[in-house]
């Protein structure tokens, strides 16, 4: 396949895994870029930039594709030190950044002047178009049913893609709710130069992610997810699991007198890896999206890529049938 993104990244597939906290480990990003896609590390899942220089060099010496960097810059209880993490990234050779939340234009400057290719994440238009504005080379446009912090407009993906398609003139990556060859098909129909996936990536074979918790999340729905941290303007949509319930009750309690403190204990991100590492799933946090309604395997990231191709072809050929003479009606 050959679209803006593939052949910006140098990568076969225009299939991006996007940073997952704890999740995108170099077991997991280079799984992908070997089969194809663009496999990316989280820098916030190491516990120290010593940590996060290893896993690189980790990454190095088991694909020989790109992978990318995560860097979240969200609301955090122990804020990371970014001008080190950054440093780290373009250190240990690395290209391509994916960047999320609130970068200050100093960040983005510094990676430009590295070298480094960045793909900023972002949950709506008008955020795409200040990225844009300040040289980012892709813009990764999350919709309302994304796993994590979905922005508080809550405009789905059906809108936000061709939105975001027809304001940038950028490459653009689909996130939020894709997990076969159907979602691909449907993101390229809207314009998109390719697809983000997380949820779908954990359920692969080699996600470093407990075998209970996997089987949990494949059991869920699309219905299975909750939103909280709302009333924090910091939402975040989760697996619906114990821990998600009860923030959710103490949030119904609180109201609009919620404050962090009042959930910080359930919602620590330690706890979260905990759920994540040892299979207890209702131990903590586990961030998941809709897309949970969409998967029924765990096979691992080539298979997963692969299929997706190919139906992802047919889907689209499917379509395009309805304009022959003789189409077919069933
Ligand atoms: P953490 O333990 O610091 O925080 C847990 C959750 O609480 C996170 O969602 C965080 O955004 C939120 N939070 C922290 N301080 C807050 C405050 N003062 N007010 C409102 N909300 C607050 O973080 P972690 O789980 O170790 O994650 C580290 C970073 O990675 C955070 O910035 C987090 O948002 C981010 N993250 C992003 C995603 C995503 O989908 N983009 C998923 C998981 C984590």
């Amino acid at each position: 396949m050959r679209t803006r993104i593939t052949e910006m990244l140098g990568i076969r597939y225009p299939i991006i895994q996007g940073g997952m906290q704890w999740v995108g480990t170099a077991e997991m990003a280079s799984a992908v870029s070997n089969a194809g896609g663009l496999g990316i590390l989280g820098a916030l899942t190491q516990p120290t930039v010593e940590h996060l220089a290893r896993e690189i060099e980790r990454c190095h010496g088991m694909t020989q594709r790109p992978f990318g960097v995560n860097v979240t810059m969200l609301r955090t209880v122990n804020p990371p030190p970014y001008e080190r993490i950054f440093r780290t990234i373009v250190d240990g050779g690395v290209r391509i950044v994916e960047t999320a939340g609130n970068v200050p234009e100093e960040v983005f400057r510094g990676l430009k002047e590295s070298g480094v290719l960045i793909l900023h994440k972002c949950t709506s238009v008008r955020h795409g178009l200040a990225a844009q504005r300040r040289g980012v080379d892709v813009i990764s446009i999350d919709g309302f049913e994304c796993a994590g912090h979905p922005g508080e407009d809550d405009v789905p993906g059906l809108v936000l893609i061709p939105a975001a398609v027809r304001a940038l003139s950028i490459p653009i990556i689909a996130s939020g709710g894709i997990a076969d060859g159907r979602g691909l098909a449907a993101a390229l129909s809207l314009g998109a130069d390719g697809v983000n996936m997380g949820t779908r990536f954990v359920l692969t074979q080699e996600a470093p992610v407990h075998e209970s918790v996997k089987q949990a999340l494949l059991r869920a729905t699309e219905r299975d997810t909750r939103v909280i941290m709302r009333n924090l303007k910091n939402s975040a949509r989760v697996f619906a699991n114990a821990i998600a319930e009860e923030v959710i009750d103490v949030e119904r309690r609180r109201g609009t007198q919620l404050v962090y403190e009042d959930i910080q204990p359930l919602v620590a991100g330690a706890r979260g890896r905990q759920a994540l590492q040892s299979g207890e799933v209702d131990a903590g946090l586990v961030w998941a999206g809709m897309a949970l309604g969409l998967i029924d395997d765990i096979p691992s990231c080539d298979e997963l890529i692969e299929r997706m191709v190919r139906e992802c072809r047919s889907h689209l050929s499917r379509a395009l049938a309805c304009f022959l003479p003789e189409a077919c009606l069933d």
